[in-house]
């Protein structure tokens, strides 16, 4: 297979959420598993709603997944591309104008379901002689343009849902061309796809029906050969069934990222739910792209639960190796070392918890001593340095011989004294990393 390439095309009319990684990572992982390169594409040509903040925080948001795109560009940048496509078709006679108001339109359509008919535009607009059409245009009306749609069935072998077809009989002749000249979705995206030598179409299945209409453009303008293969994914949906909307303003990438969730764990709940793999940790981005299989997503809805996306994010972050997290370990001031990571890593639920561990092991901490007696006992027999992974049990071994006391008893308080929290990593490994000074003076109650 040539190269293959493929693209992530939002409209920047608002911030990506987790519905929207699903499409953005499918592709870029699509292009990792087989060696291909990733268009980010705005569709901006709708000027009222699309804003170039927007476009920057998409930017910034597919970065904090991993997903760096190869290629950049706007629709706005491309719109003589547009016009010349849609000259070509007005001359083959594919592209005709029409007068309808929407009110027009509307009614039609409320006469069409009287009588039991399909919604479909009859194409009024081509019986218009050529005075009624000047008449409209002396009143000051523009045409909108729609694409004449052959009546055959339009075929494709989808990359997820296996054969297709749709009888272009059944569609509306679709808007390419508003009456002020702007172009709407379709169009644009056709002749960039073909433009940009697109070989895989990857989106939501909320695309099923513009696929029908839009092959038949491809073939009009540039022949059947430049037809793309389309891949149609299944959406996710929130834990009740709902779709995913923008109004979800928690559940955006960047209100995420500010919860301290992990890229990892957005990237692999928004592509393993609703696939043949079960939801599962990985360390990173080309791990994932091994698991996932377009041609193995499910079609029934993927359910996202936001409780799910919290407890992989406390998996992810028990999977990291030191290597994965040495950096950020270091940019918030953590000890230095592997050590300290594989003895705290399992209790994050987030990031940010590395904070609280590392005073812990630092200091400087007030220590919880209920009862002194015993803790200074424990104290008495603190073994000299170095320490290592055994001194935690050589110890305690000890203090319950000089005590008589064992389980809770004994370890309780001394996890109290030593880490001023009831709950923790394991002392074993906390012990050699608090060292031997911090840990007699917190036995004494002294905060250290
Ligand atoms: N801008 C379109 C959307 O966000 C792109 C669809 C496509 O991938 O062709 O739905």
């Amino acid at each position: 297979m040539n190269t293959p390439v493929v693209r992530f095309a939002p409209s920047p009319t608002g911030r990506l959420h987790i519905g929207n990684a699903r499409p953005a990572l499918l592709n870029a992982l699509f292009a990792r598993r087989n060696g291909g390169r990733l268009i980010l594409r705005f569709d901006d040509t709708d000027k009222e709603r699309s804003r170039a903040e927007y476009a920057d925080a998409i930017v910034t948001d597919l970065a904090w997944l991993g997903v760096e795109p190869d290629l950049t560009v706007r629709q706005s940048d491309r719109i003589p591309l547009y016009d010349k496509a849609a000259d070509r078709l007005r001359a083959q006679g594919r592209l005709y104008a029409c007068y309808e108001t929407e009110d027009e339109l509307d009614r039609r359509r409320k006469r069409q379901a009287a009588r039991g008919l399909p919604p479909i535009y009859d194409r009024a607009a081509l019986k218009l002689t050529e005075a009624e059409r000047q008449a409209f245009e002396a009143e000051g009306r523009r045409p909108h343009w729609r694409f004449l749609l052959d009546h055959r069935t339009v075929e494709w072998d989808d990359l997820v849902r296996g054969p297709c077809h749709i009888d272009g009989a059944s569609l509306s002749d679709p808007v390419l061309v508003r009456a002020d000249g702007s172009y709407l979705y379709t169009l644009p995206s056709v002749v960039d796809d073909v433009d940009l030598g697109v070989t895989h179409v990857i989106r939501g299945e909320d695309h099923v029906t513009n696929t029908a209409v839009q092959i038949q453009i491809i073939e009009a303008l540039a022949g059947a050969a430049k037809v793309p293969a389309f891949g149609h994914h299944n959406l996710l949906t929130t834990a009740s069934g709902e779709g995913l909307s923008k109004r979800l303003g928690h559940l955006s990438l960047g209100s995420l990222r500010e919860q301290g969730v992990e890229p990892l764990a957005v990237a692999a709940l928004a592509v393993l739910v609703g696939s043949a793999e079960a939801v599962r940790p990985v360390r990173s981005l080309d791990e994932l792209a091994q698991l996932v299989d377009i041609a193995r997503l499910s079609r029934a809805p993927a359910r996202f639960d936001e409780a799910e996306l919290h407890a992989l994010n406390a998996k992810v972050l028990h999977h990291l190796e030191y290597a994965d997290v040495r950096d950020r370990l270091a940019a918030r001031g953590a000890p230095d070392g592997e050590a300290f990571w594989l003895a705290i890593r399992g209790n994050c639920a987030v990031f940010a918890d590395v904070g609280g561990w590392s005073a812990v092991v630092t200091g400087p901490l007030a220590p919880v001593v209920e009862d002194p007696a015993f803790c200074a006992a424990a104290a008495a027999v603190l073994p000299p340095e170095p320490w290592d992974a055994n001194t935690w049990a050589a110890w305690t071994k000890n203090v319950a011989q000089d005590t008589g006391r064992k389980g809770k008893a004994l370890f309780m308080p001394l996890r109290l004294a030593l880490t001023g929290l009831d709950h923790g990593p394991e002392l074993k490994a906390l012990l050699p990393l608090i060292g031997r000074a911090r840990a007699l003076a917190r036995l004494n109650g002294e905060t250290a």
